[in-house]
């Protein structure tokens, strides 16, 4: 019986008489048959061959096999408060590598990114003296040596100790993980992508493949997920899958800048194209438009609702959060865990005056979170288009009494809009007519100026308005305050 190993991805496979009919891994299209047919190798055969290249990679202990085997991965020692990790594994085991491990106090746990660098693990988990060996679930059908040491974890994050986190970014293969160091190996900490995201050979962007030999692109909208899923986590350097493929210094923007550029470039610039929203008030007449366009765009909605019994009411697809709009820690934390923030909070009759206030909780929640905020405001604060310097709400004769307690209070809301130092919010304005009707999906868009139509109407259907508050959550504008809608 043998452990067959693929000549071309480097796979070790449960033990048989014969070799195994096929290489799945090598037979999916993010991976290649060898272009001599199907070849393989054993671990015996290997020793013969190769060597392993030891040594520093930035700073930490490296393998990888010297010379041209299947994949060229290194895997790297991880000193962390978590114990010692093997970062990834190599088909080749040898007894040096054991030893040299060894002297550094062992491993007690090997992780591994994804199947094409699964190769010889179960080899080197019994070499290390059986130590468990982690894999996202999502890769187990992938596994082609079922070996006992093997431990699974699922959803997309799993903490190990309070410095080292895998997260599963997904993208190139479902389980894809990266392990995130908070601690190391520098101060700032590092990640560790495996080909979840891709350091390129300038050494200061990463980029984002389905199959890297067969060159086929991620998905924009598995690229948006990616982001998503690392979003919150900050680190100094990124090593990528192979020696020296490491981005050391400035990291962080190196990869936010790397998502834009790689979106542009597939025609998909909106960084949200699938956004984690968090909506307040989003049992309104606005909130609900709000929801159900973000919904019917494919977008992770989260609604802020009063009483726990608003949840059942909520839409399906939809996640409901219990939370007073008052309570500052509370909205911290959950405009934290989104991209962007829907304000379309509206105080029942009477209550007008308190509309201010909780916008500015929302704002200072946003502030602390660092995240973008858009209110769904009034038309209060819009300049009249006449050009005598009125407000809606200064300007003599405009609106009827009836309106005029929520007409102040929104201006009262832009105006602490306004006044916050740190919120990075955009303010938009309704024409002066927002009611419920047609989604057209067509409107105007203008800036301080109330929009009228050559009839001198200013008027916009609630779903319109829903429409183009979803396009600024996809596509910011960059550098815009205030922004007004009409119909077109
Ligand atoms: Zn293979
Ligand atoms: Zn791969």
């Amino acid at each position: 019986m043998t452990n067959h190993i693929c000549e071309t991805c480097g796979t070790q496979f449960n033990a048989s008489d014969l070799p195994p009919q096929h290489c799945p891994i090598c037979e999916d299209e993010r991976q290649y048959v060898g272009w001599r047919g199907q070849r393989w190798t054993d671990h015996d055969a290997l020793r013969e061959r190769y060597r392993l290249r030891i040594g520093e990679d930035d700073g930490l202990l490296a393998l990888a096999i010297d010379g041209d085997f299947a994949i060229d991965q290194r895997a790297l020692l991880l000193p962390t408060d978590a114990g010692n990790i093997l970062w990834e594994s190599l088909s080749l085991v040898t007894d040096e590598a054991v030893e040299i491990l060894r002297a550094r106090g062992g491993v007690d746990r090997i992780v591994i990114s994804h199947p094409h660098f699964f190769s010889s693990m179960g080899a080197w988990s019994d070499a290390l003296g059986g130590v468990p060996i982690v894999l996202h679930e999502a890769n187990r059908a992938w596994v082609q040596n079922h070996h006992p040491a093997i431990e699974y974890w699922g959803g997309d994050r799993l903490r190990l100790s309070d410095d080292v986190t895998l997260v599963r970014g997904g993208g190139h293969f479902p389980g894809s993980s990266v392990l995130h160091w908070a601690g190391g190996p520098r101060d700032g900490g590092a990640l560790f992508a495996g080909d979840t995201l891709q350091v390129v050979p300038t050494r200061r962007h990463v980029s984002f493949m389905f199959s890297y030999p067969n060159l086929i692109p991620m998905r924009p909208g598995a690229v948006t997920a990616l982001r998503r899923r690392l979003a919150g986590l900050s680190y100094e350097d990124v090593y990528g899958y192979a020696w020296g493929r490491n981005i050391i210094g400035g990291a962080e923007a190196a990869v936010q800048g790397s998502f834009d550029r790689y979106l542009t470039s597939v025609g998909a610039p909106g960084a949200f194209a699938s956004a984690r929203l968090l909506v307040f008030g989003a049992t309104g007449q606005v909130g609900s438009r709000v929801m159900a366009e973000a919904v019917h765009r494919g977008h992770a909605v989260t609604a802020v609702v009063r009483e726990p019994s608003d949840v059942a009411s909520l839409p399906s697809g939809v996640e409901g959060v219990v939370l007073d709009a008052r309570d500052r820690a509370g909205v911290a934390r959950a405009v934290a865990e989104h991209d962007v923030t829907v304000s379309a909070l509206r105080p029942p009759p009477g209550r007008e005056p308190e509309l201010a206030a909780l916008t500015r909780s929302v704002l200072d929640g946003a502030a602390e979170a660092q995240r973008r905020v858009l209110i769904a405001g009034g038309a209060a604060n819009l300049l009249m288009p006449d050009g005598s310097g009125h407000t809606v709400l200064s300007a003599p004769g405009v609106l009827p009494p009836a309106v005029r307690p929520i007409a102040e209070a929104s201006y009262a809301q832009y105006m602490a809009c306004v006044a916050h130092p740190d919120a990075d919010w955009v303010y938009f304005s309704p024409a002066a007519m927002l009611a419920p009707g047609e989604r057209t999906g067509r409107y105007r868009r203008g800036g301080d100026v109330l929009l009228v139509d050559e009839a001198g109407q200013s008027g916009i259907s609630m779903e319109d308005y829903a429409v183009a508050m979803l396009d600024e959550v996809e596509r910011p504008a960059s550098n815009v305050r205030r922004v007004t809608v009409a119909s077109a």
